[in-house]
């Protein structure tokens, strides 16, 4: 069986479980990143949730991901303000920007060691053209007041020590980002919220929900739980329990190696679009570069394609784009691959829903859902206490004209 770095490489002793109880206050459906962090507020609010997820903590996307936490948006800036407007595309971004330092903030203050580490991103530019791109996105996000910087080929190789490939011809360099453990994130956020009184029941499925008299009947395979409120944070998998939400949220594999360790030679995260889909990647306080992408190579992007296999296409296309970013890593000895399941929406934003009293849905993260996961928690554990959707999420509703 695949198994991602993080999982292999996560010691720490398993969180405390339960029987999933008949009844709860509230009820959060999914251990991953957003799971976890909305569970942290909640109990922090003194809410005693119930976490459940069908096998446990991480195992969806967030464990299996690239451990990059970037402010931004799944699209490009510009693409963004096309898409959605100058003012809401502002207002999206620095949402994202409020939620990576949230995250960073609740890392702290909780004392979550997921090897975090706060160096930024560069995004690398291939010939001239996307040069032009990052520069105009710096151009567009200096304007709004966002941090950002061009850098060219010198200063990018200054970044990297070691050689780049012919064709790079620079750099946009994200000050507000940084790399993590995303399984150690995810167990910290978990145990932080059993310290405020959450309970954890995993190996539980989750079949369907419906209202009933007041309360929402969540039906499980292991029997039926009575909660006041349920916030439903399966990302890829949010259509099979929400049915508003299978025509807007498509499953998408994204899949990822690590090579062998190599001496320490970049110290932020870095990401590319050698292929049209993209590449992304870090590398490890170990010292092995954790890299993925590339699934524009396979058919039909992988979109639908099963989560915890690869193909040899895409890791063939993932391993060539390595070695034309770092040529020196050509063909390098790969320690490990897995891929993930992700969530995407029509137009690369998640969807926060509230389709019945006392019920809120988020999914849909198109694949860059770190920098969202605390901010959209946190309004998510308000929401659960007011019974209104928050106002501060309205960009991300499920009616916007952007996702048809
Ligand atoms: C290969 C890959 C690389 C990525 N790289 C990055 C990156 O570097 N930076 C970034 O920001 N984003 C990245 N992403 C996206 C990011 O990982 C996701 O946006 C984020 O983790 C979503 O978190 P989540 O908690 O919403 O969902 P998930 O982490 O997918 O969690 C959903 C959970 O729900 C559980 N579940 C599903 N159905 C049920 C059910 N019926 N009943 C009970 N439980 C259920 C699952 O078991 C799972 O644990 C990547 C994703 C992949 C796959």
């Amino acid at each position: 069986m695949l198994i991602s770095h993080w999982h292999a490489t996560l010691d720490r002793p398993p969180l405390p479980t339960i029987d999933p109880p008949a009844t709860a206050e509230v009820v959060v459906v999914g251990a991953g990143v957003v799971g976890a962090a909305t569970a942290l507020w909640l109990a922090r609010a003194g809410l005693q949730p119930l976490v459940i997820d069908r096998q446990g903590p991480a195992a969806g996307a967030t464990g299996n991901n690239g451990g990059l936490l970037s402010a931004g948006l799944a699209e490009n800036y510009l693409a963004a303000t096309a898409r959605h407007g100058h003012e809401a595309a502002r207002e999206l971004y620095a949402l994202s920007l409020a939620g990576q330092r949230l995250l960073v903030e609740l890392i702290e203050q909780e004392r979550i060691d997921c090897d975090l580490r706060l160096h930024g991103n560069v995004n690398i530019a291939i010939g001239e053209a996307q040069l032009s791109i990052a520069a105009a996105t710096v151009s567009a996000l200096q304007a709004d007041g966002f941090p950002a910087a061009l850098l060219d080929r010198a200063a990018t190789q200054e970044m990297v020590g070691i050689p780049l490939g012919a064709a790079v011809t620079g750099a946009r360099l994200n000050p507000a980002a940084g790399t993590l453990h995303s399984a150690k994130l995810v167990h910290g956020l978990l145990a932080a919220a059993h310290r405020y009184g959450a309970r954890f029941s995993w190996g539980i499925t989750v079949q369907s929900i419906a209202s009933d008299a007041g309360r929402l009947r969540l039906l499980t395979d292991r029997g039926a739980i009575s909660a006041a409120a349920a916030v439903i944070a399966v990302n890829a998998w949010s259509g099979e329990i929400v049915p508003e939400l299978a025509q807007r949220i498509k499953l998408v594999r994204g899949q990822a190696l690590c090579t062998v360790p190599v001496e320490p030679f970049i110290a932020c995260g870095f990401g590319a679009s050698l292929t049209p889909t993209g590449e992304y990647g870090q590398q490890l306080p170990g010292g092995q570069v954790l890299f993925g992408g590339c699934r524009a190579v396979a058919p039909d992007h992988d979109v639908g394609a099963l989560p915890g296999e690869v193909s040899p296409e895409v890791q063939n296309a993932i391993e060539a784009s390595l070695g034309r970013l770092f040529p020196t890593l050509a063909g390098i000895a790969i320690e490990r691959r897995w891929s993930g399941a992700m969530a995407f929406t029509a137009d690369y934003l998640p969807i926060v829903a509230n389709p019945a009293p006392g019920l809120f849905a988020v999914g849909g993260f198109s694949g860059h859902g770190m920098p969202f996961a605390a901010i959209v928690g946190r309004h998510l554990a308000e929401a659960v206490q007011t019974g209104t959707m928050p106002a501060a999420l309205a960009l991300l509703g499920m009616e916007r004209v952007t996702l048809v």
